[in-house]
């Protein structure tokens, strides 16, 4: 349980997001709100079927498109209204879809779901950003507009399962689109009751009912039914390796954003306190499930041990390799062999640091909010994706050693990685070897979808089919229409 002191930081932590913080750069400005504490958050709702929740594949996609078939009809300012009053219901109910999604996966941090709430409504692109293109010539007028699919197949992820509904809905509302949800099993109550709000968020402002609908019961025979359906249009999954691969083999087009495992390289021209702070913030972010956290650390051998100190002082606390050795033995489902990548045990995804290190008989408070460790290049802590706040350090020769482990490490996912230096070469090499669809200098990955840096947020990343942080764009079919000798006003 968290103490009156910890609620009233983390009521502070929102309320300087609100006020203070992140404007969106795309999207109104977010209303002040007097965030809930814990006591304060009503229960988590009873779903029931009916509303825009439905029993099976086929009736939900046939709702979808119900409501896909009146939007179209409807003008295109009722967008508009329909996604501000979204981003502004999901700002209202940033803290209990929080709560509830911490409370029903056991995985992450309740504060920093607040804040991955907070900035996919404030910072997910909506319709501004379908600007349509002309030309206009001696043989005419040439126009270029953003179409939707029609109705989308949408499957996501236990780790954001309710920032990542706020974030898809934006964008592909925006684009006209109706969205059948899937959500993971494990978080279907916390998904779905995001889903319902948006609902009703859609239809206080007079859009379509079940514009965005969700599976009650959602398995992962129902996302392959979804995959499926003649009348979706387009597949987005978020999610690991097996759902990615579903989608591709579906034969329908699929915006794919899947697993990542993103290294940090610290070489010996960075600022070694902003590095160690940034990479504890970054690495133990909602306990380092999200896909974009810091997985694993190179860092110069003439440098290692200052940013260790920094990391250290900045809430990392540091084994040893024996300790890891035991500690593996419980957060590992079997320890792989070095060289090998592994699957980790449920009990501990996601969970705080201080539960990890009571497997090792360390007792700590919640100040530790990283578990640091130096291993070996081929220990299976670096290859994995461990979800979970502890982080290996690998010392290296230089950076280029830094940087060939670094692309190893991250298995050709293309998805994310860090850099903290100061040296052109360095940077610029390590962005083009990684070839990622984020890379992040001097700061927390988090910057890079748009937490306290710059630019829209997405939290559906489509490193594996390219995209990249996805938005209307991304689902929107591209059509043009030419006319010839008319139209033109010069
Ligand atoms: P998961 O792969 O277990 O589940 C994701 C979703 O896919 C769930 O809804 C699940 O029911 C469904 N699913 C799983 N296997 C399937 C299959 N064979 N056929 C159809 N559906 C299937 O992932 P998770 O544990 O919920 O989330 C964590 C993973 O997702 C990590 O690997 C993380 O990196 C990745 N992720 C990626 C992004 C991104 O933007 N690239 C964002 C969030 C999470």
């Amino acid at each position: 349980m968290m103490d009156d002191a910890r609620i009233e930081a983390i009521i502070q932590e929102v309320m300087d997001e609100l006020n203070l913080g992140d404007r969106p750069r795309h999207g109104p400005s977010p209303q002040p709100l007097r965030p809930a504490t814990l006591a304060e958050l009503a229960p988590a709702p009873q779903l029931h079927h009916g509303d825009n929740l439905f029993p099976d594949v086929e009736s939900a996609v046939a709702a979808a498109r119900r409501a896909y078939l009146q939007l179209a009809d409807l003008p295109l300012t009722l967008r508009e209204r329909m996604i501000a009053q979204i981003r502004r219901v999901m700002r209202e109910n940033a803290q209990l879809l929080a709560h509830e999604a911490w409370r029903e996966t056991g995985m992450g941090r309740y504060e920093d779901k607040i804040q991955k709430n907070l900035l996919n409504a404030n910072k997910a692109p909506g319709t501004e950003i379908l600007d349509p293109t002309a030309w206009s010539g001696d043989d005419g007028l040439t126009l270029v507009e953003y179409a939707p699919y029609g109705v989308i197949g949408s499957i996501i992820p236990s780790t954001n399962p309710t920032s990542t509904v706020i974030c898809n809905v934006i964008s592909m509302v925006a684009a006209g689109n109706a969205v059948v949800f899937n959500a993971h099993p494990g978080a279907r109550g916390c998904s779905n009751h995001t889903v319902q709000l948006v609902n009703e968020a859609i239809v206080q402002v007079g859009g379509p009912p079940n514009l965005v609908c969700a599976l009650a019961e959602p398995t992962i025979e129902t996302a392959q039914q979804i995959m499926r359906h003649p009348d979706v249009g387009l597949l987005a999954v978020t999610g690991g390796a097996a759902v990615v691969q579903a989608a591709m083999q579906s034969g329908k087009r699929a915006v794919c954003a899947g697993p990542g495992n993103p290294p940090a390289v610290v070489d010996e021209t960075a600022d070694l306190q902003q590095a160690g702070r940034d990479i504890v913030l970054g690495a133990s972010f909602d306990n380092n499930v999200i896909c974009i956290d810091e997985k694993e650390i190179f860092a110069v051998d003439s440098i290692a041990d200052d940013l260790k100190r920094s990391m250290c002082s900045n809430g990392a606390l540091e084994i040893s390799s024996r300790q890891l050795d035991r500690l593996s033995q419980s957060i590992f489902d079997q320890v792989p062999p070095a060289g090998q990548h592994g699957a980790m045990n449920k009990a501990f995804i996601g969970k705080n640091a201080s539960l990890l290190l009571q497997e090792i008989g360390i007792e700590v408070g919640e100040e530790v909010r990283l578990i640091l460790v130096e291993v070996e290049p081929d220990h299976p802590l670096v290859l994995s994706e461990q979800m979970m706040p502890i982080v290996p350090l690998v010392r290296v020769r230089d950076a280029d050693q830094a940087i060939d482990l670094a692309k190893k490490a991250e298995h050709g996912f293309r998805h994310t990685a860090v850099m903290h230096s100061k040296h052109l070469d360095h940077l610029s090499r390590m962005a083009r070897e990684m070839d990622c669809s984020i890379f992040v200098k001097n700061a927390p990955s988090y910057a890079g979808v748009g937490y306290r840096g710059e630019g829209f947020c997405s939290f559906t990343i489509a490193s594996a089919t390219g995209e990249g942080l996805t938005n209307p764009i991304s689902f929107s079919r591209i059509r043009r229409c030419t006319l010839k000798d008319s139209f033109r006003i010069v």
